[in-house]
């Protein structure tokens, strides 16, 4: 049985560390002061984005033929794995690839939003998530109706990032009269549509605000529909598999990267005259994240590999979501016990890091969610 990564996997695993260390990880201190770790200087945002399109990395898990690297779920998990250890790397590697529009969407559509979206010349953003309804997505309230004038939205949306910047969005309705699964259909809205407003600024704890959306009898043609009305709900599901799994491999990165900092900083400090890394009580620390990140690893590539091979990963990628993410909290608050007031002071990116780690619990499912389609899966 053979564990290891293929070697072209290998290789764009050791030129993405390469890049981390030698040009991201030198920036951090000079960009503690960012609000959130996806928000860059527009120039060190524009060499760095150049860098990575010259290596061909640039939206790394769209298919080629819309511009996008193309990379099987494996290779984008090793990429994600590596962007993460840095609190630099984040916003360089393309937007979210919108596999809804992918799987979904006309030519036209494509053309329109998809492509520009891929090549990073426009922004998007993705709005499922409504006050009454996010984790449990099937109970979404939002309605979509044909009328003579056009196809009528009414409802409205919370937490949807990126909103503000967004040159479209991407917005999950029902059908009016369906429940439940029935009548799922995405929508593509234009900024400015009529009847769309953007409404408060949710601020988050990683810095990252998120927005309200309002849907008031908000009009569109057919060419603004994805697909067949009631298509959405698969369409959905995939995007949110494909998301687990990028979640869980941030997690794998932003938690590698802790424990390093933990490591080198428990043999350089002393306290009552000698090293901590001479400790138990640190030693086990260290242990328990060493053991828990070879297991995140386990399974994430492991998920990875099997979506990579065609595999229904609906099962995994739930499971690598949880794990990992809790790993990821556990691995960070340790680095931060370890390194004292320093990890709590904005004098390194332990802080980044916390901040960033605690979300990953809750969006895209939260913990509990997901531990309930695991059971589904095992008792059905
Ligand atoms: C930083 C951030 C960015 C986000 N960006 C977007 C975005 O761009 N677009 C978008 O549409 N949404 C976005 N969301 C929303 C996100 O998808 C939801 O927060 C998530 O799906 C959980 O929904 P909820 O917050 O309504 O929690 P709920 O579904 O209300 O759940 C609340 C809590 O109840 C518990 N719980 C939930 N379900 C179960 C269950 N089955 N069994 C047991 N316990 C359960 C969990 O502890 C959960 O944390 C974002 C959220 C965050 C935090």
């Amino acid at each position: 049985m053979d564990f290891n990564l293929p070697e072209e996997t290998r290789m764009l695993k050791d030129m993405l560390r390469r890049f981390v260390d030698n040009e991201l990880i030198p920036l951090e201190q000079k960009l503690l002061d960012r609000p959130n770790t996806f928000e860059l200087p527009e120039d060190i945002y524009r060499e760095l984005s150049g860098k990575v399109k010259d290596m061909g990395l640039w939206a790394w898990g769209a298919p080629e033929e819309i511009g996008g690297a193309g990379l099987s779920p494996l290779d984008g998990c090793a990429v994600i794995e590596e962007v993460y250890r840095s609190t630099v790397g984040r916003s360089v590697f393309a937007p979210r690839f919108a596999p809804v529009l992918y799987e979904l969407g006309t030519q036209a559509q494509k053309e329109k939003y998809l492509i520009p979206f891929v090549n990073g010349d426009i922004n998007g953003a993705t709005a499922f998530s409504e006050p009454q309804a996010a984790g449990d997505l099937a109970g979404i309230k939002t309605t979509l109706e044909e009328t003579d004038g056009g196809w009528v939205i009414n409802g409205n949306k919370c937490w949807i990032s990126f909103a503000k910047t967004a040159d479209f969005i991407l917005v999950l309705t029902r059908v009016k009269g369906t429940e439940r699964h029935q009548g799922m259909t995405w929508v593509v809205l234009d900024k400015g549509t009529p009847g769309l407003t953007i409404g408060r600024e949710q601020k988050m704890i990683h810095g990252l605000s998120t927005y309200e959306l309002f849907l008031d009898n908000c009009t569109v043609s057919r060419e603004q529909v994805l697909g067949e009305p009631g298509q959405g709900w698969g369409a959905g599901n995939t995007f949110l598999y494909s998301g687990r799994m990028e979640i869980a491999a941030r997690g794998l990165g932003v938690a590698d990267r802790c424990q390093e900092m933990a490591i080198g900083y428990a043999k350089e400090r002393h306290t009552f005259g000698k090293p901590l890394s001479s400790r138990q009580a640190i030693q086990w620390m260290l242990a328990d994240s060493a053991m828990e990140i070879h297991a995140t690893r386990m399974m994430v590539y492991d998920a990875a590999w099997r979506a990579t091979n065609g595999e229904d990963v609906q099962q995994q990628t739930a499971m690598i979501k949880v794990f990992s993410s809790e790993m990821t909290g556990r691995v960070v608050d340790r680095a931060v016990q370890i390194h004292g007031a320093a990890g709590l002071s904005d004098e390194t990116i332990l802080e980044l890091c916390y901040r960033d780690a605690r979300p990953m619990r809750i969006y895209e499912g939260p913990s509990e969610a997901m531990r309930s389609l695991v059971a589904r899966g095992l008792l059905q």
